[in-house]
């Protein structure tokens, strides 16, 4: 709505439409949320970056309606998710992590859907149709945030819009910078960044190379590392399983001056022979594990790359902020309804912050090992001593990597322990895991995935409001719970599953499933006081 003044007032303003923005312009759409979303470019990127879409991101995916689309602009079904470790593509093997749970089309038995590969410059698309496609949510390319004032009631933001150059000014209730790691947001509040001070200075070449396995003896893989006697300083990612590659070179002399390598003559060093190919383009790009001291100042929030950066080697970061969009869209929802109390909000930090340290922290480590990496001079070489460093070093990468690469427990189990809006046990929570996913109830965590008679999987269930799921055949009455919703007008519909495996697999006769599919509360009985379960649950205690 625009005011006679000029002024666009929105309830939500979104800063940057990467995926991160658009998934929370879908979420919040999805939800019937007006919002406006500015984004300075002409449309989404067309340099490839994040392929790694961990199975929780295909859930929220799922819940769209998208991902069919996403599995379909995915690698191919049987493209295997392979890290694989050697000296060139032509050289010696070194080492090999299998990934089977992850690509594929068929569920695990863990979540209906399974991580794919599908990369940003088809995903991207895909969620901006999304977005586009819900009346309430307005999408605006060419228009570039320039700076933001808080009012009492509302963020006056002043943005331009590039085609014009007219400066456009914006009333929001709410401001969510989706920025990116350049965040001018974040710099203008001068939120620091924790984390560790290494940064690494890349090139990322966008490579054209038909059918390169018929090449080479090494087989299709998703992800190849290089690793040569100077060290692990090249890889190569494959974007549509069939001729497209994001060719990663680390050093700062690429990095300083992108325009004097010669990317033909690096790819074919890895290749280790002449094959068909073109470079499509290059960008410089640099990492760092990072993470925003804090993720609101008033009615600005921050989320995705502008509140945490990780190197992208374990593909945490976009479906981080996935996770980040997701938690913000139903307390957003909640709080502009009026049904969401004042600690709603504040949840979001709370909530997503040590998610974010979990994930930097992880993916700091997990690259640190391959930077670490020493390779012994004759790694490459047809020697003894080659072969016995090529074993060696293949086990260790093996034991120390596989974390790395198969992360299935931090996509699935991450878990809003201590957060005010779920309900605290006194029994100690599960461990946190971080390869295998073990599912639980434990409030805060993800609501397990299992088949109920209809095919349609529990997570299926879940993504409006909240839901009491009654379990078992004796299950409490839960009027008392619905009439507290009611009464604060909190959505909340019940469901009943007497499917014994699924009452196991729940834990507790009843369970409160939040409208992000997270477990807000869980008892054998009801709750001694419903309306404070209410209260608590929608940030009002
Ligand atoms: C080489 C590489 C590989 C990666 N691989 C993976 C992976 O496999 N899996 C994974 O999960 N993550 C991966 N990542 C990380 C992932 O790309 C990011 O986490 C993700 O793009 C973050 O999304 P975002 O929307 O938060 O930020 P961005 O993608 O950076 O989008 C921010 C948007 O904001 C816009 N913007 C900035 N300033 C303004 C302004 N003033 N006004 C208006 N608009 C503005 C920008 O133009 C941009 O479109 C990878 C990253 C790199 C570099």
């Amino acid at each position: 709505m625009t005011s006679p003044s000029g002024t666009i007032e929105t309830p939500v303003l979104i800063v940057g439409a990467g995926p991160v923005g658009l998934a929370l312009a879908g979420a919040l759409g999805s939800r019937g949320v007006a919002c406006l979303a500015i984004e300075q470019g002409e449309g989404p990127a067309d340099h490839p970056r994040a392929s790694a879409i961990n199975a929780r991101s295909m859930e929220f995916m799922r819940g769209f309606g998208c991902a069919p689309a996403v599995r379909a602009a995915s690698a191919p079904e049987d493209f295997p998710h392979t890290a694989l470790y050697c000296t060139s593509l032509t050289g010696y093997e070194i080492a090999r992590i299998e990934r089977p749970e992850h690509g594929g089309r068929g569920p695990t038995a863990v979540s209906p859907e399974r991580a794919q590969r599908c990369n940003q410059i088809w995903l991207d698309p895909i969620l901006r149709d999304l977005a586009a496609g819900f009346a309430s949510v307005t999408l605006r390319y060419r228009c570039r945030f320039e700076s933001l004032a808080e009012e009492s009631n509302c963020v006056i933001a002043t943005a331009r819009d590039l085609a014009t150059d007219a400066p456009v000014r914006i009333a929001a209730q709410y401001v969510i910078d989706c920025s990116g790691g350049h965040s001018p947001i974040r710099r203008a509040f001068d939120i620091p960044m924790s984390g560790s001070s290494h940064v690494g200075h890349h090139l990322s070449i966008f490579v054209r190379a038909p059918d390169l396995w018929k090449h080479h003896d090494k087989g299709k893989a998703a992800l190849i590392t290089f690793v040569e006697p100077q060290g692990l300083w090249r890889n190569l990612v494959i974007l549509d399983g069939r001729e497209l590659y994001r060719f990663g070179v680390r050093g700062k002399k690429f990095y300083d001056a992108p325009e004097a390598v010669d990317a033909d003559r690096l790819f074919e060093e890895v290749v280790g022979t002449s094959v068909p190919h073109e470079v499509i383009s290059i960008r410089r790009w640099t990492a760092r594990n990072v993470v925003a001291d804090s993720y609101r100042r008033g009615r600005v929030f921050l989320a995705g790359d502008a509140a945490h950066l990780n190197h992208p080697s374990s593909g945490l970061g976009l479906n981080t902020g996935f996770g980040d969009a997701i938690d913000l869209a139903w307390k957003l929802e909640g709080t502009l309804a009026g049904w969401g109390g004042a600690g709603l909000m504040d949840s979001y930090e709370i909530e997503r912050h040590p998610v974010g340290v979990r994930n930097v922290g992880h993916a700091g480590a997990t690259h640190d090992t391959d930077r670490s990496q020493n390779p012994h001079p004759e790694i490459a070489a047809d020697t003894a001593a080659g072969a016995q460093a090529r074993r060696a070093l293949g086990e260790a990468i093996v034991k120390a990597q596989t974390a790395k690469f198969i992360t299935d427990g931090i996509a699935l189990g991450y878990r809003y322990e201590g957060s005010p809006i779920c309900a605290p046990e006194t029994d100690p929570p599960p461990p946190l895991t971080v390869s295998e996913y073990v599912p639980t109830t434990y409030p805060g965590s993800r609501a397990p995935h299992a088949w109920l008679a209809d095919r349609r999987s529990t997570i299926d269930a879940f993504g409006r409001g909240f839901v009491l799921v009654r379990l078992g055949a004796d299950a409490p009455d839960p009027s008392p719970v619905a009439r507290a919703f009611a009464e604060r007008s909190v959505p909340l519909t019940m469901l009943s599953m007497a499917d014994p495996a699924i009452a196991k697999l729940y834990e507790r006769r009843l369970v409160l499933v939040r409208p992000d599919g997270h477990v807000a509360w869980r008892g054998n009985e009801l709750p001694a006081n419903p309306r404070a379960l209410a209260d608590r649950v929608r940030g009002a205690a």
